[in-house]
């Protein structure tokens, strides 16, 4: 059976680090895959007025899954209609360290489950009056619902104890009191154990003890920094992969942006890239071969070589092809 992946790799390391990400999974000789690139981000908009051209969404709708790369200026216009598009409404980020990496914090294993339909992101934005500009922040039980059952259900599938449900219910009473309430009802019908965690303080506890946290349900602005103030602890972004999971199809994508500042230079960390693709041959039911990419990438991860954000001196076809040596 051949697998269509649709391939975005949009602006600048997204360039790079894409390709990268084709490349491992071409060397896989147990999966056939039919790659189909389309266009998006902020050159294909200076070109086309558009930032995410109709026939890159229908290569998207069609494929089995996709891979996109980063979008610079436009990330807000790619990214948040191509997760519709997908139908995604759970966002999975794995924050892991790394054996032999220099890492602020190098016994953090969590996995951070965000909303990512809703919250602060719908873009209901306006100004009111000049200097006054508001935002709306929307909140339903159904999709709390949905990405507390996705977080309670990985937990279970992927053996980690520990559930915590993000939130600022004492702030925002109305909107994170419906998560909250809606994500303790769905651990109450399960019968699972959780906690629950106040967002800021929350903070403050995963940069001193992140070994305490497994898996985290978050409202979407919290589970997008949270993941990205994660990142900083286990070695920077350049190593946290993401699914954005919908019910029948799936997105995957570094939590890293365009990276402007190092953009075209060939020395971008594809670790993140590769480890998205990973997730993705898990999404396919390749789990011997989403393992066997994961221990490639971590074995170079110690071993080397490594980039300049890990210390090393590398670029990213170098650091690719040791993965592909690994596999
Ligand atoms: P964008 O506006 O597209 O989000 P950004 O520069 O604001 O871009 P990121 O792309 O997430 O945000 O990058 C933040 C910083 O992290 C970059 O300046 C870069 O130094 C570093 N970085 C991100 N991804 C990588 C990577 N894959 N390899 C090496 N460094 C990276």
């Amino acid at each position: 059976m051949t697998h269509e992946i649709a391939v975005i790799p949009g602006d600048g390391i997204g360039q790079e680090v894409t390709p990268a990400a084709v490349k491992v999974l071409e060397a896989i000789e147990t999966v056939d895959f039919e790659f189909v690139e389309g266009e998006a981000g902020d050159a294909v908009k200076d070109e086309t007025g558009e930032a995410l051209p109709q026939e890159t969404r229908e290569i998207a709708a069609d494929a089995d899954a996709t891979l996109f790369g980063a979008a610079g200026e436009t990330a807000a216009d790619v990214i948040l209609p191509l997760r519709d598009v997908v139908g995604s409404f759970a966002n999975v980020r794995p924050a892991r360290s790394y054996p032999g990496l220099d890492a602020v914090q190098p016994d953090t294993d969590i996995v951070f489950i965000r909303e990512n339909t809703e919250g602060v992101y719908t873009g209901i934005e306006s100004e009111i009056t000049e200097g006054v500009r508001t935002l709306t922040r929307v909140i339903t039980a159904e999709a709390s619902r949905d990405i507390a059952e996705y977080g309670f259900d990985y937990a279970k599938q992927n053996g980690y104890e520990d559930v915590t449900i993000a939130h600022k219910a004492n702030v925002m009473r109305q909107t994170d009191g419906l998560f909250l309430e809606t994500a303790e009802a769905v651990a109450e019908d399960r019968g699972a154990d959780y906690d629950t965690a106040l967002m800021d303080a929350l903070a403050m506890h995963l940069v001193m003890t992140p070994e305490e946290y497994d898996v985290i349900v978050c409202p979407n602005l919290a589970g997008d920094m949270l993941s990205d103030l994660s990142a900083g602890l286990v070695g920077g972004l350049g190593l946290l992969p993401s699914a954005n999971i919908g019910e029948e199809n799936a997105l995957f994508e570094p939590v890293h942006g365009s990276a402007p500042d190092i953009a075209g230079k060939g020395v971008a960390n594809p670790s993140a890239m590769i480890l998205s693709a990973a997730m993705l041959l898990e999404h396919l039911g390749y789990d011997e071969e989403g393992d066997q990419v994961r221990t490639a990438v971590e074995s170079v991860l110690e071993s080397g070589p490594r980039t300049p954000d890990l210390g090393g001196d590398a670029g990213t076809t170098a650091v690719t092809d040791a993965v592909i040596d690994e596999l």
